[in-house]
């Protein structure tokens, strides 16, 4: 049951995709990489987004 999250869906900059079996690792990956690779601060609103798109593995 993987957790998906596209970093163009909280940065609309990139396709970068994490993938997790939990939702809070998952959006700890997404954050570590806005963080490090866009130097964007993880704000509460893309935590709100990435959790508003996060869907299950296919
Ligand atoms: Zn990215």
């Amino acid at each position: 049951m993987d957790r998906l999250i596209s970093c163009w869906n909280v940065t609309e900059k990139c396709y970068f995709v994490v993938q997790d079996d939990s939702e809070e690792m998952a959006l700890k990956k997404i954050a570590e990489h806005t963080e490090k690779v866009h130097n964007l601060k993880f704000t509460e609103e893309m935590r709100e987004k990435a959790i508003s798109v996060i869907r299950k593995a296919a």
